[in-house]
């Protein structure tokens, strides 16, 4: 898996201050879409397993409230075991939360999205519709995209939004 960018200190994605990760590859083509260099699944640099480890350690500082992923698009990272392997080692060895935002629809992502899925807390789901864009939404970019409170989701079996 490749990525096109970290952010140590992210203070808009998610709650609170958060390390960030964007994964390089996306194979939606939004029409407005906001990165499109990192559509390409080559772009930037690899996400090693020293990568993974030292983005981990940033989260670990006590002035970070989590982790963030975003895109391209998290959830079309299946050809290996990278990002899978990210989030399960963040929740080994950290408390913190896990944000990540896909233009994938929850109800109908696949069982290796699910894998990785069922290890966060929040998923900002849904593509970016530009007809729905709005700038006054905290943390999506259009209306349709929802914010998942993915564990009370999986436990109550319907979708329960997140709430602050
Ligand atoms: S899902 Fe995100 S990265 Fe992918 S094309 Fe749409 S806006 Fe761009």
């Amino acid at each position: 898996m490749n990525y096109a960018q970290i952010r140590k200190y992210d203070v808009a994605n998610g709650v609170g201050i958060r390390a960030t990760l964007f994964v390089s590859g996306c194979h939606f083509n939004c029409p407005g879409c906001f990165n499109k260099e990192y559509q390409d699944f080559s772009f930037g640099k690899e996400f090693t397993d020293e990568e993974m480890q030292k983005f981990i350690d940033l989260g670990k500082n006590p002035s970070i409230s989590g982790f963030s992923f975003l895109g391209g698009e998290p959830l079309d990272q299946l050809y290996d075991d990278t990002l899978l392997r990210t989030v399960k080692a963040i929740k080994e060895q950290t408390d913190k939360t896990i944000w990540l935002w896909t233009g994938h629809i929850f109800e109908n992502l696949n069982e290796k999205q699910m894998e990785i899925v069922k290890h966060i807390d929040v998923l900002v789901d849904g593509p970016f519709i530009e007809a729905q864009k709005d700038m006054r939404l905290l943390f999506r970019g259009s209306a349709n995209q929802r914010i998942i409170d993915v564990q009370k989701t999986l436990k109550e079996n319907k979708i329960v939004l997140w709430e602050k």
